[in-house]
């Protein structure tokens, strides 16, 4: 059994961000990731970018919306600001090699076990024992149909790699968020004909939380889309999908039914990738997991942590890299301090990471929209 006294699981932005940060330390740690690093990125369909844009700000003392960790910029590197996946897992995987972070590829982790002093980890690959575990195994790879009887009768959007490549007719996508627009928009670029159908109307969200509203460049797809004779929109809630004599019928909450040719797609989200550490989690009544205010573990837990886009408190939703990485610090702060580091090394490493944006303690002062 290999000893690690930190491991991650996943090597997208969560869990290569936060190993920049336990780079600084001397604490040992490795990351675990099934596949190779920034995975779920390479895996997004091929027409999909960052919604947030990159910008190289750094220099003024704010990182570009996308970085990981200080002084790097995706825009900079890329010279471009909305990424593709490929060129995200590209970023992830210099950051990597750059600070020479430990990642075993290929190593899918199977079952937490706990046990005196820390975590036994069955892989694919060895069996591991940690003292701390930082869960960072994202959403991507967990897409939800939920609340939709039928449910097999449907393909997730993320399931479809290239929409320019379906072939033609007509199409019903369910869910009118980032994924949704996105996959409607490219359907209708491909010359298809798309109804959207929306549980709710885009212009009638009154928040500024792009975690909460399409954000604006998705909204400007939404804007050139809604001009198209090919695009219809519904304004409903989807229950039931059944198939008969080839043809796909989609039954809404009010009654009403729409016919399609083609499988109906669903744009209807993702949720953590948690089956190896299930028996850990307590959730909230909105379907996340509850996790301790000031170190983000597990409730009820300890030394083990979940970083990425799952993490919420209170109403304040952490889905976009720019808002969970300022809970790295958090995390690597508890680690640091149950293994007693000095006050003055500890105080060193937290200021250094609050001027970079990659630490927030007080919650307080968060969700408060913006007066223009
Ligand atoms: C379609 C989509 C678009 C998005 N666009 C944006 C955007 O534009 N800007 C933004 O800020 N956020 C965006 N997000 C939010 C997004 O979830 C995060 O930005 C990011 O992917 C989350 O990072 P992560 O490191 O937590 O997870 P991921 O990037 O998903 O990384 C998780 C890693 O864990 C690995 N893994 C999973 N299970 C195991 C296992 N059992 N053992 C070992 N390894 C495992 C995976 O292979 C993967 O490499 C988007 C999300 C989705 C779903």
């Amino acid at each position: 059994m290999t000893v690690i006294n930190v491991i991650i699981v996943g090597s997208g932005p969560a869990g290569i961000g936060i190993a920049t940060l336990l780079h600084q330390t001397n604490i040992d740690y490795a990351i675990l990731e099934k596949k190779e690093i920034g995975n779920s990125f390479s895996e997004w369909p091929e027409n999909m970018e960052m919604i947030t844009p990159s910008f190289p700000s750094n220099a003024f003392g704010q990182m570009d919306l996308n970085s990981i960790c200080e002084a790097t910029s995706p825009a900079f590197s890329f010279k471009k600001e909305h990424l593709t996946g490929k060129e995200y897992a590209q970023y992830l995987s210099w950051v990597a090699n750059y600070f020479e972070i430990n990642v075993r590829s290929n190593t899918e982790v199977k079952k937490v076990y706990k046990k005196e002093g820390g975590w036994i980890i069955e892989t694919s690959q060895d069996l591991f024992f940690c003292r701390y575990l930082i869960w960072a195994a994202g959403e991507f790879l967990n897409p939800q149909i939920n609340n939709i009887l039928g449910a097999e009768h449907c393909l997730h959007s993320s399931q479809i790699k290239y929409p320019s490549k379906v072939k033609d007719g007509e199409f019903v996508v369910i869910g009118g968020y980032e994924s949704g627009v996105q996959m409607a928009y490219d359907l209708i670029k491909g010359n298809k004909n798309v109804t959207l159908v929306n549980p709710f109307k885009v212009d009638d969200m009154e928040t500024s939380d792009p975690s909460r509203i399409l954000s604006p460049y998705t909204y400007s797809k939404y804007s050139q889309m809604k001009k198209s004779e090919q695009y219809t929109e519904v304004l409903g809630e989807v229950v039931a999908v059944t198939n008969d004599n080839d043809r796909f019928q989609v039954l809404l909450q009010d009654g009403a039914t729409i016919e399609t040719d083609n499988i109906p797609i669903c744009a209807t989200g993702f949720s953590l990738v948690s089956e190896p550490i299930e028996e850990f989690i307590l959730y909230r009544e909105d379907g996340s997991p509850i996790l301790n205010e000031e170190t983000d573990e597990f409730i009820d837990q300890q030394n083990i942590y979940l970083s990425g886009p799952s993490v919420r408190h209170d109403n304040h939703i952490f889905c976009f890299i720019y808002k969970f990485r300022q809970r790295f610090g958090v995390i690597v702060e508890d680690i640091l301090k149950k293994e007693e580091c000095s006050e003055e090394d500890l105080s060193y490493l937290v200021n250094k990471w609050k001027r970079a944006g990659l630490y927030l303690s007080d919650l307080s002062c968060c969700g408060d929209e913006c007066v223009c």
